[in-house]
């Protein structure tokens, strides 16, 4: 994935995505053939003479076609921290990292809270390949005191609920944002943390903390939240979303409470996949986030739960931050790291590769679920259905290099890391983007 020079997505009246592998589990659809795509809806699944075919014919040999895929926590930065990262810049990110649809946090400056606010990103995204679905916050300003206006921010464009970067301070408050997220149908999409129990730790409570001399954020800051937002999921029969699950103990949590039938969904991010709290070492500050890197037997309990379907999706909790915020001691250096441009490369060469999901697995969890989840339009690959479409190489070998990155952020862990498996391109609104 040379991205030496960055490409544009273009309109295309009549497009032919030639010899792929097509497969959708949606619709039990698995085959190496083309499809046609006209004025932004697919036309025919099937074989097309190339020799007749007036519009532009893309060679998908040995590539994959699947549903458009979806991360569905992402922090844009726009309003207020525009020289992190922008709604344009993030989606150009989220394009040459095979997503056609984003989600974004409501921390913003000033916060997603009101209608207005979840007007104007719709209206800043508009046009754009990439759909923008506005997450707003719980409570007004993210103070987590009064509720906002749920039901006039879901009117407007907001596909759900968070107060990311805090969790849902009250569990009163949680218990009333059920009671409405069940009645608009869109989750509260809740950080677990208990803020008490964290404090200023920078990094997982353990055995290499204790090494290093560093604060520790214990694993139960992060379980007793799930624990308390489980109850209350349970009492109210509100829709529930765990944000970016990272121990084993809220594994076990979230899989008990499906069991007992909770309306709860869940979601881990690449770098609690793939990292542990050993990379703490380096010292390097794209290694701290929140929730914290974790041990071993966490990233074995997130694997599995990914597995067995405790664990619902695949997200990158993008989170751009400046070099200046970064390049500083690991104490004062901010939570978060960038993931839009690397997600898939992680999933395909560590996850996919390796034998530990299938692509039908990753399909689920980075198109079919997060589109539940949020209500979001179904996207299957059917005739007459919208082109919504993320085209894989698999067997593409590239080198995850930060200064190509379309985001305006370079905080990643992944710098130089050697991947299997991109993004050849995507397709959405009648507009293809293809990665040079
Ligand atoms: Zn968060």
């Amino acid at each position: 994935m040379s991205k030496a020079q960055q490409s544009y997505p273009v309109q295309i009246e009549q497009l032919l995505l030639q010899g792929g592998r097509v497969l959708d589990p949606q619709v039990n659809l698995d085959k190496v053939t083309d499809v046609h795509i006209m004025n932004g809806k697919i036309k025919k699944i099937g074989k097309v003479d190339a020799k007749s075919f007036k519009g532009q014919i893309v060679d998908c040999q040995d590539k994959l076609i699947i549903p458009g895929l979806v991360d569905m926590h992402v922090h844009l930065r726009e309003p207020g921290r525009e020289d992190k990262e922008t709604i344009e810049t993030g989606c150009r990110a989220a394009m040459a990292g095979g997503f056609t649809a984003v989600c974004c946090m409501p921390n913003t400056q000033p916060p997603i809270d009101s209608r207005s606010h979840v007007e104007f990103i719709k209206e800043r995204s508009e046009g754009f390949l990439v759909d923008v679905h506005p997450i707003a916050a719980v409570t007004k300003g993210l103070q987590g005191e009064e509720l906002t206006e749920m039901g006039d921010m879901t009117d407007g464009g907001a596909v759900g609920f968070s107060d990311d970067g805090w969790p849902v301070k009250q569990a009163s408050l949680l218990r009333r944002a059920l009671e409405y997220a069940k009645m608009f149908g869109h989750p509260i999409i809740d950080h677990c943390e208990e803020l008490s129990l964290s404090e200023d730790g920078v990094m997982h409570e353990g055995f290499v903390s204790t090494g290093l001399g560093m604060k520790g954020i214990p694993s139960i800051s992060e379980e007793i939240t799930v624990a308390r937002d489980l109850l209350v999921a349970e009492y109210t029969g509100g829709p529930l979303h765990i944000a970016h699950v990272s121990t084993k103990g809220s594994v076990r949590l979230i899989r008990e409470a499906k069991k007992r039938g909770v309306s709860v969904t869940a979601e881990t991010c690449p770098h609690y996949l793939v990292l542990t709290d050993e990379a703490v070492r380096s010292f390097n500050t794209n290694m701290k986030m929140k929730p914290p890197l974790r041990t071993d037997e966490d990233q074995q309990a997130l694997i599995e739960a990914l597995q067995d379907g405790t664990i619902d999706v695949i997200a990158s909790d993008h989170a751009p931050h400046a070099i200046e915020e970064k390049e500083t001691e690991y104490n004062t250096a901010a939570f978060g790291i960038i993931g839009l441009e690397t997600t898939l490369g992680i999933v395909m060469t560590h996850l996919i590769a390796k034998g530990l999901i299938t692509l039908e697995e990753m399909i689920q969890k980075m198109a079919v679920n997060p589109r539940k989840i949020l209500r979001l339009a179904e996207c299957s690959i059917q005739v007459n259905a919208s082109a919504n479409l993320t085209v894989l190489d698999p067997n593409i070998d590239w080198t995850i290099d930060k200064t190509t990155f379309y985001s305006k952020s370079r905080n990643t862990p992944f710098d130089g890391w050697p991947m299997k498996g991109g993004c050849l391109g995507v397709l959405n609104k009648g507009q293809l983007f293809l990665n040079c």
